[in-house]
């Protein structure tokens, strides 16, 4: 197997364990988004999956969880030489906290059209001078990433509709 397949088929892996992440998420009632902050050898050191709700901090977004979890394991503030997978794509926020990481890869699965910082909505590391470049990919598993979250998104409008209903006074 050439290089390339080795490393897309790993991509893969990670993705999907980053979907596992989200549903973690999901399950307390967050937007199922997931992150994973890999080595150079390929050990998982940090995982992240939405806390904002839960622990009432609007900055617990997936990836912030996933750098301040690697940081905390590699005792170091600078995360260099290693990859972030994310089921979504970042924000400005997270945008930000990956450029002041110096990761060496950011992977993402689903493109954000609304608030994406990485070409759908703002192109913040095009415009950023940086002196370390950062390697992006994107659309790994993006059909499965983008599914979860409008088959969310889909639930709770459902859960609303219910709940208005349920409010209504009867006529
Ligand atoms: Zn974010």
């Amino acid at each position: 197997m050439d290089a390339a397949k080795v490393r897309s088929e790993f991509d893969e892996k990670m993705m999907r364990h980053a979907l596992e992440l989200a549903d973690k998420a999901e399950a307390l009632g967050e937007i199922p988004v997931g992150a994973v902050l890999v080595d150079d050898a390929g050990n998982i050191i940090g995982e992240g999956w939405n806390l904002s709700i839960v622990q009432s901090d609007p900055t617990a977004h997936a990836e912030i969880i996933a750098l301040r979890d690697g940081a905390k394991h590699l005792q170091n503030y600078r995360l260099l030489n290693t990859t972030l997978y994310v089921t979504l794509e970042p924000c400005t926020m997270c945008a930000g906290a990956i450029l002041h990481s110096r990761i060496k890869r950011l992977v993402f699965g689903a493109s954000d059209y609304k608030t994406g910082a990485v070409g759908s909505r703002f192109h913040f590391f095009d415009d950023y001078k940086m002196n370390h470049t950062l390697e992006i990919t994107s659309g790994v598993l993006a059909e499965e990433c983008s599914q979860k979250l409008s088959a969310f998104f889909q639930k709770r409008r459902e859960e609303k509709k219910i709940e208005k209903a349920l409010l209504k006074k009867p006529d």
